[in-house]
């Protein structure tokens, strides 16, 4: 804990003055066109991999960038509301469900029992959706995509998408490489994890 304090006091001295316009800018509402939806794992940095600044991406994390679909027997999930709210309050034009390298909760649903003392992590990776892969760079992407066809099962997502107002992503992102692979979503919602295509530093605008 001490190291974070730390590091809140260089942030204090050393960082926030230079940003300083930013946050005044900032104090009293936020407009991000994008919702980022990655997992809770430590090695992701939403900002950094995507060199945005706050203010600019609408975060939600946790084990698997999981989005529970609507027939999910839950009566509130944090997730969920925090997507509604990206939607239909702040509506946001993108939504990116980011997956990555190495991620333990793709592994825990690849092999549930090895997550079958963790009652919460039990429930929660059955919303997961390896596509039934043995290979786990394959699931990763197929439950990104598994993800992706969760959130068009609500009527505030699908709605938008079919407006125009919102397209949503899907992202793996490899932390040894620092690579980002794309695939634009299949709402239609046929099976199989396609084909992501790298983010470049040539072709990354056209994403
Ligand atoms: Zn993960």
């Amino acid at each position: 804990m001490q190291e974070l304090k730390a590091g809140v006091h260089r942030y204090l001295t050393d960082v926030h003055p230079d940003k300083q316009p930013l946050f005044d800018s900032l104090a009293t509402g936020q407009s991000p066109s994008v919702m980022f939806i990655t997992c809770a794992d430590s090695r992701i940095d939403p900002s950094l991999i995507t060199q945005t600044e706050p203010g600019d991406l609408f975060v939600a994390r946790n084990a698997g960038n999981i989005i529970p679909a609507s027939d999910a027997d839950l009566s509130a999930e944090g997730t969920v509301a925090s997507v509604e709210y990206a939607v239909s309050a702040l509506q946001v034009s993108h939504i990116v469900v980011c997956g990555h390298a190495d991620c333990g909760a793709v592994k825990a649903a690849m092999n549930p029992v090895s997550a079958s003392e963790m009652a919460q992590v039990s429930a929660w990776i059955d919303h997961a959706d390896t596509g039934g892969h043995s290979d786990l760079s394959a699931a990763i992407e197929a439950n990104v995509m598994a993800q992706l066809r969760n959130l068009m099962s609500y009527d505030f997502v699908s709605d938008a998408v079919e407006t125009g107002t919102l397209t949503l992503a899907g992202w793996v992102y490899d932390i040894a490489t620092g690579m980002v692979r794309v695939r634009a979503a299949e709402t239609g919602g046929a099976n199989g994890s396609g084909t992501f295509t790298p983010i470049t530093a040539t072709a990354g605008s056209s994403q």
